[in-house]
């Protein structure tokens, strides 16, 4: 793509209206534009990331037998009232029609799943059945001043599994960890399994995925020699207490944000909605049901808050709109056009900037817009037949022949 086809302007200063360096970055490089507090409209590069990461999220769900889905956003009230959620659930947003009629948005979507699902089992010969969908999700946040990491509306994989019992809910579960671990290594990203209490409805605990950062709105205890790790609101533990797990390491106390929950529902919702299956012996089962939300958008904003210096967001290649980015400083472009040209022929996702700005700002909005591969055309590099080759998280530049370009890059 040319930039100069961009829609988009970045901003030499931060906005005023954002706290976090995530909201600040991006809203700068022409990401993501605020509507009001929470709600942002993902622009052509912000599409590009969070559609990457939706994919990848996308491929580790389906390895796992996952069935994509899209349900409503939009709900009837009769089923959150059904499984009391309607009274208990603070953040959930209620609509009302002209009609009288209430209606709730979603903000996850186990009354709707629930009878979805059991409406095509009958018997334990149809169980397991494991479905997800990636959208949207509302929630009525109190605060929302953390940029990306706490909206309104937000984007969200949220998944739902449904068993014939315990013992077979367990061995899912542990494979959808498993797949979490894979995911949040995919995008450059190393999580701590973390112990917390089940939620609103739940006795049984729960497992969340924290990425450490300042940024994060979680404090969590971890052990620093075996993988213990709780959250801080429901530990029985305090920073500095020998490890309850290993009885070797000391528990430190460390900044997160969680970027993915898994959950065991039990028979919650079954028999909220009076659905059962047929077990082995014909008698009548509720499903032991599990359910796995991940953060998508969060996870966009908390690989900024991770990933950034000083000049802006450093993209890992795995979610970087683009993988090169071409820069034009030659006097004649012609020789550059020729080599953007060349690079699309190969497949290659190249940002090229042939934009009639100066160099100075060229090399600014690349290092606030992070691609990680800049390639520079100038008419100095030109007299070697040659390009130069930088990444963007180091200061070391490499020339390389024109004529090579291509498949150095693809190597
Ligand atoms: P939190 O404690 O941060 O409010 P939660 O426990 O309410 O999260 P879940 O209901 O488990 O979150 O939702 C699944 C995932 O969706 C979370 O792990 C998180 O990554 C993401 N998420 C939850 N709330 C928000 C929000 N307001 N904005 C962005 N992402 C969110
Ligand atoms: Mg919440």
């Amino acid at each position: 793509m040319k930039q100069s086809e961009l829609f988009t302007k970045t901003l030499r200063q931060p906005p005023k209206d954002e706290e976090t360096i995530n909201a600040q970055l991006l809203v700068r490089a022409g990401f993501v534009n605020k509507l009001m507090a929470g709600v942002y409209s993902y622009l052509p590069l912000g599409l590009l990331v969070l559609k990457k990461i939706s994919q990848i999220v996308k491929e580790e769900m389906d390895a796992i037998g996952g069935q994509e889905i899209l349900m409503p956003s939009l709900h009837p009230a009769e089923p959150w009232k059904k499984t009391g959620a309607w009274d208990k659930v603070d953040v959930l947003f209620k609509l009302k029609s002209r009609t009288g009629k209430d209606y709730a948005l979603g903000q996850s979507e186990e009354e709707v799943v629930t009878p979805l699902v059991m409406k095509n089992v009958q018997t334990y010969k149809d169980l397991p059945v494991s479905v997800y969908q990636i959208g949207w999700k509302y929630r009525d946040e109190l605060r929302s001043k953390s940029g990306l990491l706490r909206g309104r509306e937000f984007f969200m994989k949220d998944m739902y599994s449904f068993h014939e019992d315990q013992k077979d809910f367990e061995r899912y579960y542990e494979i959808v960890k498993k797949a979490y671990l894979k995911i949040l290594e995919r995008v450059g990203l190393v999580a701590k399994v973390t112990e917390a209490s089940g939620g609103g409805f739940s006795e049984k605990i729960s497992y969340e995925f924290m990425v450490l950062t300042d940024a994060g709105e979680d404090k969590i205890l971890y052990c620093d020699v075996c993988e213990f790790c709780v959250n801080e609101q429901i530990a029985k533990n305090k920073a500095g207490d020998k490890c309850p797990k290993c009885g070797k390491g000391g528990l430190n106390a460390a900044t997160a944000s969680e970027v993915g929950n898994v959950f065991d529902l039990g028979q919650k919702y079954g028999k909220d909605f009076g659905l059962t299956f047929k077990d082995k012996d014909n008698n009548k089962r509720h499903p032991v049901m599990g359910c796995y939300g991940l953060g998508i958008s969060r996870l966009m904003g908390v690989l900024v808050e991770k990933f950034h210096d000083d000049k802006g967001i450093i993209w890992p290649k795995s979610v970087s709109p683009f993988d090169f980015h071409l820069i034009n400083i030659a006097k004649d472009p012609t020789k550059a056009d020729k080599i953007y040209e060349s690079l699309q022929s190969e497949e290659l996702a190249v940002l090229y900037d042939q934009r009639q700005v100066s160099a100075g700002e060229k090399f600014a909005d690349s290092d606030l817009i992070g691609i990680p591969v800049r390639i520079l055309v100038s008419d100095k590099t030109l007299m070697e037949d040659s390009v130069e080759i930088k990444e963007r998280k180091g200061s070391k530049t490499q020339l390389i022949k024109i004529k090579n370009l291509a498949e150095t890059l693809k190597s």
